[in-house]
């Protein structure tokens, strides 16, 4: 973190005024005003879910006068949203608190916060370790966060000195089965309620949630612990939020669940809605959405009528997100997935039957504890089998707290570990290579995203020279144009040169070179949409 402008509240602190150091009460009102227009940044790390949360905490933080930053330096308040999936993804967060000591040396001010899976797992041991962290908000107290950001702003403006050290955790309730199982008798359902919908590029897709937390304790995983019990939001809710981002210009709905199709919910008069019913009620209920997707899936109990609406409806992506894990029964039985690999493939065929044209991708953990080279090209075998569009591979890291870290010693050596990611890796891409192959000289519908991360920008003059695609491509003669990615309905990474100005539209690439990772195409038109 280097030296940056100096905040523009910090200059409003009033010198000489010593109020109390509560976080409410005794609070001078001129510094619950300036902590109001304060300047926020906030990092993400993780999973959509995260993403979504990101987006909700920012939407109410900014409703309530706050400005939302890109520069750290210029910020008065630093969260954090992040993840524990994977001991990494805690890693990188360790290193920005490390750089933010500094920060907080320049800034007095300055308030930093932890919120998410990380602060849930490792509770107050973080100030401990980091003690200029001031605040932890578990994810599945996060309605809680306004009000401790503005309160902590306002006392830190107030005394730079003041120690504050506020936490917002959920601790043992996190971990306990489904103890809140309906999302109207949940505070944290206001968060998602209060939403607020921003028109402009990011607003053509957008995350919804369905059911928050997770039931399942899969011997490996940490969510059940750090998101606690599944949620499930009242149908009502769901379809409101999605007519209004509709409403706002998406395009696209994803909706959120850590097992998504484990969705339930039961109406007054008894009705019981289940996760393929919600589908159809907000495909019918608001027609404006041109792609209707779901993630992330879980393997056990997959009804055939969810499959039957994804068919159906034609608005419902046909992309499945189902992560296998392991192709060895043995690995299955210890991570507890409540499958087999035989049950696993049984599915994917099922789906593939009904829905011929399918896109799924997959998970994979290598070197979870006790795998041995046989229990390896089983995984390898599965990729090759189910045909999956994409793998998110990992290699195992013991999460501490789950049964997995309690019960099985983490024996599988890092280079095996690495050895065999890299293997999965491998087999992945060929079976990805191979099918986007049968993809060259069909013309594919894309939602542009915006400016592709690895895309160098040139003027249309030089893409003209040297791309025929370029030149035939509708943008006006000098307009600079740049390396844009977007999605298929089936999930593909799509790259092509465009106008920047496509992003958030929905337009039609002919695809003319493919990688394992990617297509690429050129624009042959659009909606316009
Ligand atoms: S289903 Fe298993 S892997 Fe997925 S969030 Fe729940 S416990 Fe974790």
């Amino acid at each position: 973190m280097g030296s940056g402008p100096r905040p523009l509240i910090a200059a409003r602190v009033m010198p000489g005024c010593r109020p109390r150091r509560i976080l409410t009460r005794g609070l001078a009102p001129a510094y619950i005003r300036l902590a109001m227009r304060g300047r926020l940044f906030l990092e993400t790390f993780g999973c959509q879910m995260n993403v979504l949360d990101s987006q909700l905490v920012a939407g109410r933080l900014r409703a309530c006068g706050f400005e939302i930053v890109d520069d750290p330096d210029s910020a008065d308040v630093i969260l954090y949203n992040t993840c524990s999936v994977r001991d990494h993804a805690e890693q990188k967060v360790w290193s920005r608190l490390g750089e933010l000591q500094d920060a907080r040396k320049r800034r007095p001010h300055l308030v930093i916060g932890v919120i998410g899976c990380m602060a849930e797992r490792q509770g107050t041991a973080m100030f401990h370790k980091y003690p200029h962290v001031d605040l932890l908000c578990g994810p599945a107290e996060l309605d809680k966060l306004p009000a401790m950001v503005c309160n902590a702003l306002a006392t830190r403006l107030a005394d730079p000195a003041a120690a504050l050290r506020q936490t917002a955790l959920a601790g043992p309730r996190a971990g306990r089965n489904a103890a809140v199982p309906w999302g109207d008798s949940d505070a944290l359902e206001t968060l998602d309620l209060s939403r607020s919908v921003v028109r402009g590029d990011d607003a053509a897709r957008a995350y919804v949630r369905v059911t928050r937390g997770c039931n399942k304790f899969c011997s490996y995983c940490i969510v059940p612990y750090t998101r606690g019990p599944e949620v499930h939001r009242p149908p009502a809710n769901i379809i409101a939020e999605v007519r209004k981002l509709a409403d706002g210009g998406a395009l696209e709905i994803t909706l959120l669940g850590q097992t998504v199709n484990h969705y339930f919910w039961k109406e007054p008069d008894g009705r019981a809605v289940r996760f393929a019913d919600l589908l159809y009620m907000i495909h019918e209920a608001v027609p404006s959405v041109r792609r209707l997707r779901f993630v992330t899936s879980y393997p056990r109990d997959f009804g055939e009528d969810v499959l039957a609406v994804m068919r159906d409806c034609p608005r419902i992506c046909r992309y499945l997100h189902l992560p296998a894990q392991s192709g060895s029964d043995r690995m299955l039985r210890l991570m507890r997935r409540g499958y087999t690999a035989a049950q696993y493939v049984e599915l994917i065929d099922r789906a593939r039957e009904m829905l011929p044209d399918v896109s799924i991708a997959s998970d994979f953990i290598a070197g979870f504890p006790g795998e041995t080279e046989d229990d390896h090209r089983l995984s390898m075998d599965l990729i090759r089998r189910c045909r999956f569009k994409n793998s998110f591979i990992f290699k195992y890291s013991p999460r501490p707290g789950t049964a997995a870290a309690r019960e099985y010693p983490d024996d599988v050596p890092v280079e095996v570990k690495r050895r065999r990611n890299n293997e999965l890796l491998a087999v992945q891409q060929e079976v990805a290579l191979e099918l986007n192959r049968a993809m060259v000289g069909q013309t594919v519908e894309v939602m542009v995203e915006g400016p592709s991360p690895v895309g160098a920008r040139r003027s249309a003059a030089d893409a003209a020279d040297d791309a025929p695609a370029a030149a035939a491509a509708p943008w006006r003669p000098g307009k600079e144009i740049c390396q844009l990615s977007g999605r298929t309905r089936g999930d593909q990474i799509v790259c092509f040169d465009g106008d920047p100005s496509l992003a958030g539209r929905i337009v039609n690439v002919a695809i003319i070179e493919v990688s394992p990772l990617a297509l690429r195409g050129r624009l042959v038109g659009g909606d316009g949409v």
